[in-house]
């Protein structure tokens, strides 16, 4: 994780209306997502996340809309603008930020990315120069 220099820092960042605001703290990873379901959900080539703790994140302003998209996964997102926020799959002890809803999205590097198998021609040139992995990341479960 040594692409990311500020991984004791908390961060703050809100949706595009700006009734959800949320801070983090803690970087644990950070990745660009190619699956078809991240697609969907941001309406984008390619979606960016940054992991922390389930205790290293909370809302400070607003209630989110959540849409499961999977058993056990949910995906938080702004019921009035509909920025994507949050992904939360129950059976693990991370969740997953939009980079891109952080007030400061430079402050953190994707170092890899995950589900490149489906990734768009579009996206190749995303964060090129770190490893893409067809599916999950290898040492994920
Ligand atoms: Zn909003
Ligand atoms: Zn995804």
């Amino acid at each position: 994780m040594t692409a990311m220099a500020d991984d004791a820092t908390r961060l703050e960042g809100g949706c595009l209306c700006g009734r959800l605001r949320y801070r983090l703290e803690r970087v644990k990873s950070a990745y660009w997502c190619h699956c078809t379901l991240c697609r969907r959900a941001s309406g984008s080539a390619a979606l960016p996340w940054v992991s922390v703790a389930r205790e290293d994140f909370a809302f400070t302003a607003g209630t989110p809309a959540i849409f499961e998209s999977s058993p056990g996964v949910a995906r938080s997102f702004c019921g009035t603008c509909g920025s994507p926020i949050v992904f939360d799959m129950a059976r693990e002890s991370d969740v997953d930020i939009t980079i891109g809803t952080l007030d400061a999205p430079d402050r953190v590097t994707p170092t890899h990315h995950i589900w490149a198998a489906s990734a768009l021609h579009m996206a190749d040139d995303l964060g090129s120069g770190v490893p893409r992995h067809e599916g999950e990341r290898p040492d994920e479960g």
